[in-house]
């Protein structure tokens, strides 16, 4: 592991606005814990509005020199940023665990997502061009120029906060734009402040990224419906969004929207499986940080035929999981963000149990942290099946056959991963293209993400996608520029 021979970053209490660390001047305090022990980690006094239009101010002003800057100093700039993140990758993963709850495994998973981000976000500024179209129009030639989009305002979830935000705002630098950022209000550190200190030490020029800690009746609306940013890129629940869907397409300004939502992902056992190896990736793919990830595994879909051994091994392999402090390098399932998720995942325990569900594993409930819990005999219809959990409760179906779970597997008005296990390839590829999400994983876990290939997706799980070219045209504009080389003649 890299060693960090610079001194840790600190002064978290600050806001991020215009290239200088200031003061929040709002009434509010953002009193930062850690969802383990309950330790303050720190408290920011939160911005106004006002703090709010001066970051909008400087990202504009920035913006304009800052796309006028070669390909090669701002990809610079990102490949410093990458090379800090690997000097700081201990202080950076501290972080996560202390603050977000992430486990060991899954701050390492998050820190090697971030990196991978950034690296391909350094190739944007050389990899983005434009194009030359015929026309039918004798005499012209058609330019497509493929610019900068301008502001771009980011929100950002608590679960992967580090990797969620960095994949908004490095592709969105790398291109050219200027970035107002509201972080998730339990993790504005790694979910914002922690990543304006890397790009500050990297020489990102000032205004360029501001980091705004706020409270949402403040300036959540505010920071969507502002003049300034041409696209806001929100990462969070399906609720949410929806509002900021409507914010940022109902008001006096019309904007640009990248949704990524909700999911509600089926994970399916055709007969002809690895049993063994689908066991151990739905434990992965279930648990991995306590369930609170978007393309987590939110339905374990099982064939008829092997249903019943399935659950006896899943049931016998989770039994073998380390519950408690995230810290420790063999714990699996470490706290839950905070108190109101835990009340939610108690009324999720109570309403399975209501709903005729078999509770085959259950645990006592310690501060934060909630053992896993597995459902049998799980219908379709049942709350665990309709909503996204985010929490490490599971609930098992029995499908009849291929057609009955392709059913199942398509019966929610989530579309964002899946996955299927099979020994056949052919079927495992016929079933996949059946699923209606934007991410689908045959033999693997629903929790992938690449830097080079499309994430996201559709019904209430959003709209857009990230990663590689796709965020590339997501967070630029095109602009067709005719050229009449000779006179034209018009018919009047
Ligand atoms: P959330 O919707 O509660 O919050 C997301 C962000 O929106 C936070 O920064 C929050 O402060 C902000 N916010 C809340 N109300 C706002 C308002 N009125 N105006 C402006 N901003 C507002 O989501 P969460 O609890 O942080 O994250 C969990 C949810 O996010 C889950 O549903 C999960 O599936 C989803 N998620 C989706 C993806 C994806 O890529 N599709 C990734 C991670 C999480």
């Amino acid at each position: 592991m890299p060693t960090n021979t610079t001194s840790a970053y600190s002064d978290f209490h600050l806001q991020f606005i215009a290239g200088e660390w200031q003061t929040g001047k709002d009434d509010s305090t953002n009193t930062n814990t850690n969802p383990y022990n309950g330790d303050t980690l720190v408290e920011i006094q939160q911005a106004t509005k006002d703090q709010l239009n001066e970051a909008y101010d400087a990202a504009t002003q920035a913006q304009e020199a800052w796309a006028k800057q070669t390909p090669a100093a701002r990809a610079a700039v990102l490949y410093k940023v990458v090379n800090i993140l690997d000097q700081r990758q201990e202080e950076i993963v501290d972080w996560l665990i202390k603050e977000s709850g992430s486990t060991r495994i899954k701050a390492m998973v998050e820190f090697g997502a971030t990196r991978a981000i950034t690296l391909e976000a350094a190739t944007f500024p050389n990899r983005v061009h434009g194009e030359i179209r015929p026309s039918n129009t004798p005499g012209k030639e058609n330019f497509i120029y493929r610019e900068p989009i301008g502001v771009v305002a980011v929100i950002s979830p608590w679960n992967f906060p580090l990797h969620l935000t960095q994949r908004s705002i490095a592709p969105a630098l790398a291109l050219g734009n200027a970035v107002v950022l509201k972080p998730a209000s339990d993790t504005p550190v790694t979910g914002g402040l922690l990543l304006a200190k890397v790009f500050e030490e990297a020489g990102l020029p000032k205004g360029l990224l501001n980091v705004v800690v706020g409270s949402g009746s403040e300036i959540g609306d505010a920071i969507v419906e502002h003049k300034a940013p041409s696209l806001v890129s929100f990462t969070g629940s399906t609720s949410v969004g929806k509002h900021i869907g409507e914010l940022a397409n109902g008001g006096e300004y019309i904007k640009q929207v990248a949704l990524e939502l909700g999911g509600n992902s089926p994970f399916v056992v055709l007969k002809d499986a690895d049993i063994e190896q689908a066991v151990k990736a739905a434990a992965f793919g279930k648990f991995l940080h306590q369930g609170q990830i978007c393309i987590a595994i939110n339905r374990v879909i099982v064939e008829d035929e092997i249903y019943d051994d399935f659950v006896e091994r899943f049931l016998a392999h989770v039994k073998t999981l380390n519950v408690g402090d995230p810290n420790k390098q063999d714990t699996a399932i470490g706290p839950i963000i905070n108190e109101k998720q835990v009340k939610s995942l108690k009324e999720k325990i109570a309403k399975a149990q209501e709903e005729g569900a078999k509770m085959i594993l259950s645990g006592e409930i310690e501060g934060q942290v909630v053992p896993p819990h597995i459902f049998t005999e799980v219908t379709r219809e049942m709350d665990l099946s309709r909503n996204e959990v985010f929490g490490p409760l599971v609930g098992i179906i029995r499908a009849k056959d291929e057609d009955d779970a392709l059913s199942i597997a398509n019966d929610s008005m989530y579309g964002l991963s899946s996955a299927v296990f099979t020994a056949d390839m052919q079927k495992g590829l016929r079933f996949a293209r059946g699923i209606r999400a934007g991410m689908t994983h045959i033999n693997d876990i629903s929790v992938n993400d690449e830097s080079n290939t499309p994430f996201g997706g559709e019904k209430n799980s959003g709209i857009g996608r990230f990663n590689g070219e796709w965020v590339l045209e997501e967070f630029t504009r095109t602009h067709w520029i005719s050229m009449q080389n000779e006179p034209r003649e018009y018919p009047f």
